[in-house]
Order: structure tokens, then sequence, then C-alpha cells
């Protein structure tokens, strides 16, 4: 039977109610603003994007994916870099992922003819970051499922290139992609050039990753036969200045992190990608000495849904201060006129997210999400030449960038921020050729900051504290003062808690009601990362706790927590914390609470405290834990948790070296079996780091 017109119409409108439905209406152009970064959905929430990675490079014609697994927004930034550069130098087409958005049942499928690049960070204790864990779990897998595997080298096809990002001063350097490496090898995968490491510890991570790209980049181009061209700068955003949007009108962002917030109805669940604005109910300096100062605050979660547990972290989202968005904005000839101009950004290839909502001011992007006061990379500055305002800089700027001992000691040693390295570069005239793209593409994302949480989710809560030092420092030479983003936006927060109107901390001063007066009545925004770093279940079982200066922190909350269970009638072990600082009459801290907690348990609780500039010998907790190291290792015997929390760099590892030592000399063993020892102790979780 034909069909009359009645009918075909019902049926078209039939069949595109349900597109309608199923497409939620983003046919319809409900959604379909493309400078509305999906960023702005905030919760985390990608919903509808395909988890299918091989499906996602060829619709959208890539040949090469760079994987990164990230925690602090370096691996991320490594992974964007060497994208652009395989794209610019060598006509790769490449694209960019996050290990968290994809799945890998089908890495047996990995086509032959295109390449996966992985850059992984490893965090903590030789843990995966968070965005990788499941990633780390399935390659690492017993015996992964692959969707068609076959035999035992599923992963044939797949060509891969790998860096990790490290710190050698904990025992497990870069064990992610040593790991990943090792797994994907077994799997039949074939590596292209070596796989490289960079040392946060030494110091050396950026040009641990110079030194490593090159010959990677030769062995590359000799293996998939890859012709190398004159790189050309491409943007990868399209901004757009929207002289006709007022910066006020509703739907521009001001700094508010996601959708929620800026239609004020901020909600959880909260998390990385969605803030809970926290009330500080209370704020104060521990000390303040002639350099440094020491802030405790109490954070109000009540209400929010959020939760912790003693010894999680709680992560503060700073906001860089007035000081250094002026510079900035300034250099770049985006001050005055342009800075509150409404900005809509676009990322021009379909893989590429922009970092932050929109649209958007570009004071909001420079106060708000971009990293501006970081450390300068050197490949960032020899970028940078094509820019310059004149021929001499342009000079100049080439020679940083080629140079690598000229860059450390004109950039890296003088700790210049980005604003501050082009001041003077071009004695102050404006930089107005940089594409602002450039600047999104080149400048991290600003990062939130992790604090050990130093109250006790059992005394308090729904009240987080923290404890952090003012970070405040002057290199040899330098001409600025480096201070640290969030701690002094904390200090000023403090201060305005306090009764000062419009505090300027250390010469700084922040927008402190936050976009819009959101954060008005000091408000911070937070999330809470839970931790493995945790008492032991049972109270009864003694505890060692080594915490100088702010590794205190979560010892605090550890001896709160057994101080409030002893009061109430439990059993509580033996509580022995060592801390160490300066000065006892300068930067000691909590001590009249330790008075107090020590009155609660009693006999059960013992504190050693090492001063190093009191008397005319340095004293330090290591020498405190060999003056006890026959009750320690007693202690060790009865099971006890030994915790170390604070400096990775010296304190940490000369504890562990330490513990080692008085095993071995306690118990009458070799050295190398009291080493072992202590590994046995980290692997059962008694022996246990918080350290940075
Ligand atoms: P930032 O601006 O991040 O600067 C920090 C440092 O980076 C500077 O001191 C400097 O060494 C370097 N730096 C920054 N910019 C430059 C530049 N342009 N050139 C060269 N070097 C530069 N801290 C506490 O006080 N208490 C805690 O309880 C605590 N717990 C932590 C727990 C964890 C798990 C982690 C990872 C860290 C913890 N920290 C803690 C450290 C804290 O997260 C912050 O790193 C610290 O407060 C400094 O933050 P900031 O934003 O003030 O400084």
């Amino acid at each position: 039977a034909q069909l009359d017109t009645l009918d075909l119409i019902v049926l078209v409108v039939l069949a595109l109610a349900t597109v309608a439905y199923f497409t939620k209406g983003t046919y319809w152009g409900v959604q379909q603003d493309p400078y509305a970064s999906s960023f702005a959905n905030g919760n985390g929430a990608k919903a509808g994007k395909s988890r299918d990675i091989i499906e996602k490079m060829e619709e959208s014609d890539k040949n090469c994916v760079v994987f990164y697994g990230s925690q602090t927004g370096t691996a991320e930034d490594y992974a964007s870099r060497l994208s652009k550069e395989g794209y610019q130098r060598f006509g790769l087409r490449t694209m960019v992922a996050d290990l968290e958005d994809y799945d890998f049942e089908n890495l047996d499928k990995f086509p032959e003819d295109k390449l996966a690049i992985f850059v992984l960070a490893t965090y903590g204790e030789g843990e995966p970051t968070d965005n990788a864990v499941e990633f780390y779990e399935f390659i690492n897998g017993e015996d992964p499922s692959f969707s068609e595997a076959e035999g035992d080298t599923p992963l044939k096809n797949l060509k891969y290139v790998a860096f990790g990002l490290g710190n050698n001063t904990y025992e497990h350097y870069n064990s992610m992609v040593r790991n990943v490496n090792k797994a994907l090898e077994k799997l039949g995968a074939t590596r292209i050039g070596e796989a490289g490491e960079g040392d946060d510890g030494a110091g050396t991570m950026e040009e641990d990753f110079l030194a490593w790209k090159e010959p990677m980049w030769s062995a590359l181009s000799e293996k998939l036969g890859l012709e190398e061209r004159e790189a050309v700068y491409e943007a990868v955003f399209d901004v757009q200045e929207k002289a006709d949007i007022d910066a006020n009108a509703d739907h521009v962002y001001l700094g508010e992190p996601n959708k929620n917030h800026l239609e004020g109805q901020s909600k959880g669940p909260y998390g990385a990608n969605n803030p809970y604005i926290a009330p500080i109910s209370e704020s104060k300096e521990l000390f303040k000495a002639k350099d440094r100062n020491c802030l405790h605050m109490e954070i109000d979660i009540a209400g929010s849904n959020l939760s912790y547990t003693t010894g999680d972290h709680v992560a503060i989202w700073p906001t860089n201060s007035g000081k250094e968005v002026d510079r900035f904005l300034s250099i770049i000839d985006l001050d005055v006129d342009r800075r509150h101009t409404v900005i809509a950004v676009k990322a021009l290839d379909p893989t590429a997210k922009v970092p932050f909502p929109s649209p958007t001011t570009y004071e909001a992007v420079v106060r708000y999400h971009m990293e501006i006061c970081a450390p300068v990379s050197r490949q960032f500055v020899a970028a940078l030449a094509q820019f310059a305002p004149n021929d001499d800089v342009k000079a100049e700027v080439t020679k940083l960038g080629e140079d690598k001992d000229y860059f450390n000691a004109q950039v890296s040693k003088l700790h210049l921020n980005i604003a501050q390295l082009l001041e003077i570069l071009s004695k102050g005239e404006k930089w107005t050729k940089v594409p602002f793209s450039f600047f999104i593409e080149g400048i991290h994302k600003i990062q939130p900051r992790y604090y050990s949480i130093s109250s006790s989710s059992l005394v308090q809560k729904d009240k987080i504290s923290i404890t952090a030092v003012v970070e405040s420092s002057s290199a040899p030479n330098a001409p600025h003062v480096l201070k640290g983003v969030t701690t002094n936006y904390l200090l000023a927060l403090k201060e305005k808690q306090h009764g000062v109107e419009n505090p300027e901390v250390n010469g700084l001063n922040y927008a402190i009601t936050g976009p819009r007066n959101k954060y008005d009545g000091i408000h911070v925004p937070v999330h809470v990362r839970h931790s493995n770093f945790k008492l032991p279940s049972d109270p009864s079982k003694p505890i060692i706790m080594v915490g100088p200066g702010t590794g205190v922190a979560p010892f605090r909350g550890f001896v709160q927590e057994r101080a409030a269970l002893a009061k109430k009638g439990e059993k509580v072990g033996k509580t022995l914390l060592f801390f160490g600082c300066r000065k006892k009459a300068e930067d000691f801290m909590y001590e009249d609470e330790w008075k107090q907690y020590a009155a609660d348990l009693g006999d059960s609780f013992e504190m050693h405290t090492a001063f190093s500039r009191d008397g005319p010998e340095k004293v330090y907790v290591q020498h405190k834990i060999k003056a006890v190291a026959k009750e320690i290792n007693e202690l060790l015997q009865q099971k006890a948790y030994f915790y170390v929390c604070g400096d990775a760099a010296v304190m940490a590892r000369e504890v562990n070296q330490l513990l080692g030592k008085i095993i071995s000399e306690q118990r009458g063993i070799p050295e190398q079996k009291g080493e072992d020892a202590v590994k046995a102790m980290r692997a059962s979780n008694q022996y246990q780091e918080d350290v940075w």
C-alpha cells in the first residue's frame, strides 16, 4: 500500500521526535554552540562520548595518539607538547587522550599503521595516577581480556613510544612507565626508541624530557619513514572576541569552574572536576617567623556530602594573585581595555579540549585557570621566538631556547615565571604578536594543591583542618621573591577573616570574593582525595610517627583521634611522635595541644622533639629516633605501625635508611636484612609514607 502525504508527515514527525529523544536535543541546537566547551559540564561527566580509541582515531583521521597518566598536569603538558611537535615537525596526525576516557579491550585491534605514545607519571609509592588506575590494572592484569586476542602476543600490531615522570627520592622510581613498558612488551607490542625517564627528584624533569625526545623522534622517523618538515605554528584554539557581549552577562564564565557553579546551584558529587565552595570557619597563624609563617585553617564541609577519614588529603583550588595576573595581561597587551573582553574559545581540532569553560574573559582565564606563576619550560621559550616583538629580543629568546645552561642561569635559577621573563626580555615592550591560543596550549591548567588533613574525622567529621607553611623564597640574584600561589592566597583569606578589608600579603592581593562574589564570606573551593595513609583499625596497636615541620599535619589528626578514643575509655596502644622544627620558641606547632593530648592519653603518649637551631648542634628527628632505637625495635616487634610524613627529598629517605640500620643493630642481623625488613613492612602497609 502506498503511503499518503499525511502518513508520511506523521512518520517523519515521529522519527524526528525519536531522534530528538535519544540525542537529548543535541541535533536541535540545544548544545550546539561550538564555543561552549564540554569542560563546562563538570562532575567529570562525559556522557555519550565513545570510549573506543580506535573508532575515535578513525573518525577524526588520526594516526597517532598520545595517552597521558597525569596527577599534577605535567604529564598532560608533555603529552600535548609531543602531540603538537609530532604534527608540526613530522606531519603525524596526532591527538592527545586522557587514559581515563578510554577502554582498552580492543587494543589488540590497534592498526599497524598507527602509533600510540604513553606519557606516564608515577604517583606516591609507585602508584599510577588517578586517571591511569584502570588502564594500569587492565594492562597488568593476569590475563587482559582483549576482544579478539589469540595467542601470547595479542598486541603484536601495536607500536608505541613511552616516557615516564618520576622522582628518584621515592623507592619505586618511575615504576609506572617501567611496569607498563614490561607489560606491553610481554603482550607483544613493539616499542620504538628508548623508554624515557624524567626525574623530578633531581630537578631535571624538563631537561630529561628534552634530551629523550630528540633520539626518540629520530628512531620514529626512521621506523615509520617520516620526513621532517619546517615546523610552523598552527593555533589549536580559535579565540574570538565578542565585543557585543557584556562580561556580566549570565552565561559568561568569570572563573566559575563549571556550569553548575555558573548557574549558582553548585551541587555534588564534589570531586576533582567539581569543587565544593567551602566556608572557612576558622583560621589562624600557628607561628609567624621572620621569613616564614604557618597557617591552621578549619574548612567546613557540613551539608556538602563530602566526607573524609583521618589521614586523607584535601585539595585547595587556588586563585592567582592580582599582581601576577596584571603583570601577565599587561605584558601581552591585554590589560586595561581588553582584560574584561568576552572571548569564546573553540578547539580547532575535534580531539582537543578547551581546558576551561567558555565564553569567558581574558582575565578570568588568567586568574582562575592558568598556572601563570610556575617555572617556565625551555621548549615553550624556544617556540616563543617567532612571536618576539623585535629582532634583538628574538635573537635572545632563540639563544635561551637552544642553550640549556644559559637558560638555566637566566631563567630557572632566578625562579622566573613566564610574565616576569617576558618583561625582562623585551624590557617592558609589549608582546602583541603571541596568539592567545599559544598560551592556552603552552601554560598548564592551574592545579589544586593537596594538604594532609590535620584533624581526625572521628573528632570533627564536618570540619577539615589543614596546616600549611606559607611559601616565600628568594633565589640568589633573583629580581623577584617567589611567592607560593595557594598558600599566599590562604594567608590573604585568613587576614580577611580577621577583619582586614583588602588584605595584601607579601605584596600580593587576591580576588578573595571569587567570581561574581560567589566566595564571599571567606570560602575556598576544595575537594577531598582519599589516601592509604591510615591508622590501624585496632587502636590498641602501637604506632610510631615521624613528622617534622608541616609533616606533623596528619599526626595531629592521628593523635587527636587516639586521645578521643582514650577519653572514651578505649584501650589505646603506645603512640610515639617525633616532631622537629627550628626553635622551640619560634615554630613549635600546636605546642599547647600536645599537652592536652598527653593528658588524655596518659602513659601511652610519648613525644620526642628535635630543635635544629636552638643549640650549638643541629638536632633532627633522625637523632631522636636513634636515641630510642631499642624501644622502636621492641614496638616494631609488637607489630607497631611506622609512619613518615613531610619532606620526601631528604628526611623520608634518611628515616627509611635509619630504620633499616636500627633493625639490623638491635636484632643483630646484617644491614641488608634490616633493609629487607623495612621493605617487607612497606609491602604489608606496616610502614606508610605521606611525603611531598
Ligand atoms: P607553589 O606556587 O605551588 O610553589 C611551590 C614551589 O614550587 C615553590 O616553593 C618553588 O620551589 C616551586 N616554584 C613555583 N614557581 C616557581 C618558579 N616560577 N620557578 C621556580 N620554582 C618555582 N604543604 C603543607 O604546608 N602542609 C601539608 O600538610 C601538605 N601536605 C601535602 C600532601 C601532599 C600529598 C602533597 C602532594 C603536598 C602537600 N603539601 C603540604 C604541599 C602543598 O601541596 C603545596 O605544594 C605547598 O603548600 C605550596 O603550594 P603553593 O601553591 O603555595 O606554592
